[in-house]
Parts: structure tokens; C-alpha cells; sequence
């Protein structure tokens, strides 16, 4: 069994249409794919029909942008109702901040000399619910200001540089409870990518345990092997659910192919054996 339980669409800042993953998911050998756009579930219909389609599993999920102690974290979220009223409205709450950051964005942008309109970047967001930075950088390319998503976020985009601007994320206990009152199970997603080991230590995922979380993402792109055995530790401790996942975004984010971490079949079970019971 290959089981890959992270991956983007056109839906959120993935390149391919959610038929074009489940396609590319089934051709890279895998036998279940969680699709987990950025705070939507937008992609999950078509996704299905297209998973139904070429005989693979899909997880229905989601990648929720949180803030703890002032870091950016994400968090994962599987198999909840995608209709359950306040998680519904914490999603509109930071779909809006992505809206709402573009103009501001793009001001600091022609600030900096390079002439860059909203429709340049509508453009390539065209698909999306959750537009993003990596629209931004598309539209930049295409302007020939930079050469990849990547310069454009190590010149541009990220914390610190002049292009950055902050923007709306839910809180990561708020989110934890919000995922399992809709009947669903959280994990963190690459939790010691870009500087969040200094929020997420030990004593931290005890309480993050005790709130609902229920898997760890160990496996991924982001993590060398160091932090990965010092990951599964904390997980075996706190009795975790071990994830390991790709990350794809198509053509968006290089050396992050479908099927480079995947998750183990009994932590796999373990994880939908955590779906809550009572859902209120
Ligand atoms: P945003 O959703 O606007 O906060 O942008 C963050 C997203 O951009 C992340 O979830 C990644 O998908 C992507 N990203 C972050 N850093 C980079 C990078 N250096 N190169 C390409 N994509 C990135
Ligand atoms: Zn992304
Ligand atoms: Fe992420
Ligand atoms: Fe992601």
C-alpha cells in the first residue's frame, strides 16, 4: 500500500486541476491520496469523481494555515463534515485575509519599481478559492522579475523581505477543536519547517495531545533525518499517529514529487480510528 496523505490543486496553490492529481496520483503508483488544499475543500467533488474514475482511494482533507505563539503553523485535517458551521466560518475568516493581502502586497511590490496589477496575478489564481504568495510569484515570472516561485520568496515574498505582509490564521488549538467538532482528525503538518521547532517542542505537543491532536507529519521534504528521529520519539511518547506525505504541488514546488514520503498502512488505521465518535 502507498499512501500519501498531503497534496495541493489548482484549488489553492497546486498546478494541477484536482483530475489532474488523482491522475498523476494513480500514475505515480499510489493507492490512496488525501487531497489537503489551503483552507478550502473546493477541489474534494471533482477530486472524487476523478478518484472513483481511475480506482484510487481519496482522503478528503485539508491544510488549515494556524499561528501559535506568533509562528506560522499548518494543520491538517481529514474526513470532517466540510459543512459544520463554525469551521465553515473560521475558513471564510482566513480565505479573506489571503484576499485582502493582495492589494497590500502588491503595493509594497510597486513600491519596490516593479509594476504588478491584481488581474496579473487573478491570472494565475484563476482556479483558486485560496490564493496565495505562489499566484504572486507566478505573475512575477511571468513579468520576468524573477525566475522561479522560489527566488521570487527568497527575494520577495517571505517574512523579512520588503514584499511581505502579514495576514489572518487561525488559532492552532481553535483549529484542533474546530477539525474534531466536525467529526474529523488533526495532524500537524511538517512541523519543524521554517523555524517553528521553537513553538513546537515536546511539552507543547503534550498539550497539543490533550487539545485533540492526533498524528505528526514525520515524513516530509522539510525535515532531514535528525529531526525525523527526534520527531518519532516525541511521537512514540505521546502516542501519535506517524504521517508521512509529499507535499505535491505539480510544477509549483520542485523535488516535492507525488509518492516521495508516504505513510505506513497501520498508521494509516490508527488515524481513522482516532475520527471521533460524538460529533456535537
Ligand atoms: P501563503 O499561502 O500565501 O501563505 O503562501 C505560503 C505557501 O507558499 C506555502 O504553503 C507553500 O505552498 C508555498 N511556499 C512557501 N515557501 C515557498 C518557496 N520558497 N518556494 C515556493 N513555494 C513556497
Ligand atoms: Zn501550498
Ligand atoms: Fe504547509
Ligand atoms: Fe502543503
Amino acid at each position: 500500500m502507498r499512501i500519501d496523505l498531503h497534496t495541493h490543486s489548482n484549488r489553492s496553490d497546486g498546478t494541477d486541476s484536482p483530475t489532474e492529481l488523482i491522475e498523476n496520483a494513480k500514475a505515480a503508483g499510489l493507492d490512496v491520496v488525501a487531497l489537503t488544499d489551503h483552507d478550502c475543500t473546493d477541489g474534494w467533488r471533482e477530486a472524487s469523481k476523478a478518484a472513483k474514475r481511475v480506482g484510487i482511494e481519496l482522503v478528503k482533507g485539508i491544510e488549515i494555515s494556524c499561528r501559535l505563539d506568533g509562528k506560522s503553523i499548518h494543520l491538517l485535517g481529514y474526513e470532517f463534515d466540510p459543512n459544520n458551521g463554525p469551521l465553515v466560518e473560521e475558513l471564510r475568516r482566513v480565505i479573506d485575509g489571503r484576499n485582502s493581502r493582495l492589494p497590500a502586497t502588491l503595493e509594497r511590490l510597486r513600491g519596490l519599481g516593479i509594476e504588478i496589477e491584481a488581474r496579473d496575478v487573478r491570472r494565475w489564481s484563476g482556479n483558486a478559492a485560496a490564493m496565495g504568495r505562489p499566484h504572486i510569484a507566478d505573475a512575477l515570472i511571468e513579468l520576468g522579475v524573477v525566475a522561479s516561485r522560489n527566488e521570487a520568496f527568497d527575494r520577495f515574498l517571505m517574512p523579512g523581505k520588503a514584499a511581505y505582509v502579514d495576514r489572518y490564521a487561525a488559532d492552532l488549538f481553535g483549529a484542533i477543536g474546530l477539525l474534531n467538532a466536525a467529526g474529523g482528525v488533526a495532524v500537524i503538518a511538517h512541523p519543524w519547517s521554517r523555524g517553528s521547532h521553537k513553538v513546537l517542542t515536546a511539552s507543547m505537543f503534550a498539550k497539543l495531545r490533550e487539545a485533540g491532536l492526533s498524528g505528526i507529519e514525520i515524513d516530509h521534504n522539510d525535515h532531514d533525518q535528525e529531526d525525523r528521529a527526534l520527531l518519532r520519539q516525541i511521537a512514540r511518547e505521546l502516542d501519535f499517529v506517524q504521517t508521512g506525505s509529499s507535499d505535491y504541488h505539480g510544477t509549483g514546488k520542485i523535488d516535492f514529487d507525488l509518492g516521495c514520503n508516504t505513510t505506513a498502512y497501520n498508521q494509516f488505521q490508527k488515524l481513522r480510528g482516532r475520527k471521533p465518535r460524538h460529533v456535537g
